[in-house]
């Protein structure tokens, strides 16, 4: 209560001294400034969308912050449309282009995306300039602010409504980004393999999230519009473009405050710089700081001399600087250039990052409470195991290159049975599963799941028809907490349509779902690390989340790859309980597995596979004495004497 009062109030607090400041100064000068910051706090809100949540370079927002303006700027003188109409269609260009930009474009990873996002930058400046009958080319474009509704807007007028714009954005974005939705799209951030394996589809939640920002940049275009009256396509190139870039790093990624803080940033600071005494006595201060906390720290030994350092050397430079630097412009790019620095390396998070762990300590914010789970029964109903067939796998092949991985497979899976597939190092028992679960498709063969074929070679599909498995090589959404780990997989509760998303109207949803995924942690007893971000839980925590995600698909056929590899000897034992309680419920289970006991203790038939083809099949009791098994685990045994083989090739990213 307190944590939402808190957050709430700060919202409520900053909108309010924004709606008022024009009323207690009068000060035209001051009020460009701010009205600039509300138009630059929507344009960033947008931005961080791609750079902090998706974690990509995005070097085109300028471009729709430009073709928004101009949408906005040629609806105006030439078809004469309203201010409303105008900022619409300037929106819409930005959506419409950004999700024909991100189709082609998030094919691409990191360097590659930034590079097509900066030649779309280049092309639109182009356009700009070359359509001079549209646009006015180099010459520019004039307009004339249109009334809304009818009255002519005062510069204040105008003021305010940017700023209930950006209340808006502000309030739907968070919403939106606190929901399932944002958590899918920082998932995939972090593994678009599992997200999509979890059913939720990585490529339509990224061109979605790309042409949000992108709308967001065209509106903030039609603002630009109506706020300069003049547009020339030079303005929206790459200075810009980088300071718009370095805003949201400076003020704090995947933050609403942050871009809030770096669109001030971008818009206060060259004012501020351009009083360079003050400026030099503030930093000048800033070095006396940086040296009297340095020192103490290194004494009391609580920060390193790297960490000591960093900021005097910095703050050392802003002053030296300032003595040395004559030309004022030179002067001010390099400190921004300093402060982008000294951030990047001291403040990963940015700004806001940093304040905002100073204010939870300084108010000492407990984090939101977790509801009571749910019951079991709820979340896993359990289901009449009659033993009919479930999965058949027919002949499947998947070869890579000469590699017969899995060569010529047939195996059926029984409703209700924990199914054993073993085999020796490289045998194929994960292909097998990554061919089933439609990370690769076979070379041929056939797949049928309760005799209707399995969609081929798509994870996400795969999954949405009951498919769940978990990764040999841990697949987890290593920057959520474990919650949301199983939140972004969970099927089956969120069903409010988008609009009440937005609103905020969907919270009793979140709640519940919230509870199912606590139900689940504790099954797998990780219901005290809920909050915990999943990189910093144990390695054996770990591989217990990911079956607590996979579990959360609720699906007809679990998939567990080597749940038991690297565990210690007392979390073998507990897994061994866990997945027999999840048996208990009707949920059958292909157990791959390296160790004969474990599969002795849970399966009642087994698989075993060499060079990719069934050895031997039957119970545990039987396959151990096949002689063929024997043989091919005495293989084994020498080999793994000879080298340290390791497990399996990682997962291509
Ligand atoms: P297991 O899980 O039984 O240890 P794998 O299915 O991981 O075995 O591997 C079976 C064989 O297929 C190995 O020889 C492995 O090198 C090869 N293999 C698996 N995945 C790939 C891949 N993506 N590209 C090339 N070879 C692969
Ligand atoms: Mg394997």
């Amino acid at each position: 209560m307190k944590r939402l009062l808190l957050i709430r109030g700060a919202e409520l607090a900053l909108f309010a001294l924004l709606a008022t400041v024009p009323l207690l100064v009068a000060n035209a000068y001051a009020l460009a400034l701010l009205t600039l910051l509300a138009i630059y706090g929507i344009l960033l809100i947008g931005l961080d969308v791609t750079v902090g949540y998706l974690g990509q370079i995005n070097l085109g927002h300028v471009a729709f912050l430009g073709l928004g303006a101009y949408a906005a700027g040629i609806g105006v003188t030439r078809f004469g449309l309203g201010m409303p109409s105008a900022l619409a269609a300037a929106t819409a260009v930005g959506l419409v282009l950004g999700s024909l930009l991100a189709l082609p474009a998030l094919r691409l990873e990191g360097p590659q995306f930034a590079l097509a996002t900066l030649s779309f930058t280049a092309l639109s400046f182009t356009f700009l300039n070359e359509m001079e009958g549209l646009t006015g080319g180099a010459q520019g474009l004039s307009l004339t602010r249109p009334p809304l509704f009818g009255h002519d807007l005062s510069p204040q007028g105008f003021y305010w409504l940017c700023t209930v714009l950006l209340a808006c954005v502000w309030m739907i974005m968070r919403n939106l980004l606190s929901s399932q939705w944002g958590r899918a799209i920082e998932a995939l951030r972090d593994s678009p393999i599992a997200t999509d394996a979890m059913g939720v589809g990585v490529y339509r939640h990224k061109v979605a999230a790309f042409a949000l920002g992108s709308a967001l940049g065209g509106l903030a275009g039609g603002l630009y519009a109506f706020n300069f009256q003049y547009l020339q396509p030079q303005s929206f190139v790459y200075d810009l473009m980088v300071i718009l870039l370095m805003g949201v790093v400076l003020g704090g990624r995947k933050s609403l405050w942050g871009a809030f803080v770096g669109a001030s940033i971008v818009v206060l600071l060259p004012n501020l710089l351009s009083n360079r005494l003050i400026f030099q006595a503030v930093s000048g201060l800033g070095l006396l700081m940086a040296l009297v906390s340095g020192i103490r720290g290194l004494l009391r030994k609580t920060t390193r001399p790297f960490q000591a350092l960093a900021p005097i050397v910095s703050m050392g430079l802003l002053v030296g600087g300032g003595l040395l630097v004559a030309n004022t412009e030179d002067w001010r790019k390099g400190i921004f250039a300093l402060m982008l620095f000294s951030v990047v390396v001291g403040l990963p998070e940015g700004l806001m990052g940093f304040a905002a762990r100073f204010l939870v300590r300084l108010f000492r914010v407990a984090p939101a409470p977790l509801p009571a789970p749910s019951s079991l029964d709820e979340v896993l109903p359990s289901r009449p195991a009659d033993g009919s067939t479930l999965l058949e796998l027919i002949d499947l092949k998947r070869h890579f290159g000469g590699v017969k991985a899995v060569d010529g497979l047939s195996m059926t899976v029984r409703s209700g049975q924990i199914h054993g597939l073993i085999g020796p190092n490289g045998s194929g028992k994960s292909t097998v599963v990554n061919v089933i679960s439609g990370l690769y498709p076979p070379s041929s063969g056939r797949m049928l799941l309760r005799g209707k074929p399995l969609p081929l070679g798509s994870l996400y599909r795969a999954a949405r028809s009951g498919v769940a498995r978990t990764f040999q090589n841990l697949q987890l959404f290593s920057e959520l907490t474990a919650i949301e780990n199983v939140l972004v997989a969970l099927n089956g509760v969120y069903r409010s349509p988008l609009p009440l998303v937005l609103l905020g109207m969907a919270r009793a949803e979140e709640r519940h779902a919230r509870a199912d995924a606590l139900a689940l942690l504790e099954l797998m007893g990780l219901k005290d690390q809920a909050r915990t971000k999943a990189k910093d839980l144990t390695y054996g925590a770990q591989r217990f989340l990911e079956i607590a995600r996979a579990l959360a698909r609720r699906p007809d056929l679990l998939i567990l790859d080597e749940p038991a590899a690297g565990l210690a000897h007392p979390d073998v034992l507990q897994l061994i309980e866990t997945i027999r309680r999840v048996h208990q419920r009707g949920i059958s289970i292909i157990l791959i597995e390296h160790h004969m006991d474990v599969v002795s203790e849970l399966c009642t038939v087994v698989t075993v596979l060499d060079g990719g083809r069934v050895i031997a099949e039957g119970s545990p009791e039987d396959v151990k004495r096949h002689p063929k098994v024997v043989e091919a685990y005495l293989g084994q045994t020498d080999r793994d004497r000879e080298a340290a083989a390791p497990d399996a090739p990682p997962l291509p990213a």
